[in-house]
């Protein structure tokens, strides 16, 4: 090897580009088979960090940190990165799954008989506990019902949540972002 050769391995070698770096197999980046990417937040936690979401003929193939997320700019911690487990993983329920009072199994439901069967329970426990009033004080609130956020919730669905529920009449809305 001549003095020049020898330089050239040097600088390679000190650069990480020698040939002690270089494994011979061919790299493709794993988002490379996607054919759409689609915005999202992280459901983890109430950090909220955005995800680029890789798609490939209508099923999640890898799920990214977003660069353009005010919040996270292309960051996820480790439980972020993993949420391709999440949307693909064997045991993720793509039914309704309802256990009946006194019920011993559960059952599947579909999604609008679930839905209504909600709906119904809402308006009978706001019914059931309505106030007009207390201690001769106007009131107009239910304590039929609450509502406990837990961390999965970003600040965007909380605000919908408090909303809705405070619409309904509730006064017992919480979020706790460690549940
Ligand atoms: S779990 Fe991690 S990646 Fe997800 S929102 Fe929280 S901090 Fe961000």
């Amino acid at each position: 090897m001549d003095a020049r050769a020898a330089e050239a391995a040097i600088i390679a070698t000190v650069l990480g580009l020698g040939a002690a770096a270089d494994s011979g197999k061919f790299r493709q980046a794993r988002t490379s088979s996607a054919d759409a990417v689609v915005k999202s937040v992280c459901p983890y936690c109430a950090v909220g960090c955005g995800q680029n979401v890789y798609v490939s003929d209508g099923k999640v193939v890898q799920i990214e940190g977003d660069p353009d997320s005010p919040v996270s700019r292309g960051r996820l911690c480790p439980k972020g990165s993993a949420s391709l487990q999440l949307t693909t993983g064997g045991s993720r329920q793509y039914t309704v799954r309802y256990r009946r009072p006194f019920g011993t199994k559960w059952e599947d439901l579909d999604l609008d008989t679930a839905m209504d069967m909600i709906a119904d329970r809402v308006l009978a426990a706001r019914r059931r506990g309505w106030q007009w009033e207390v201690d001769g004080d106007r009131t107009r609130r239910t304590l039929g019902f609450a509502s406990l956020g837990g961390a999965t919730l970003d600040n965007e669905e909380n605000y919908l949540i408090k909303k809705l529920f405070t619409a309904l009449g509730a006064i017992q809305i919480e979020n706790q972002a460690r549940i």
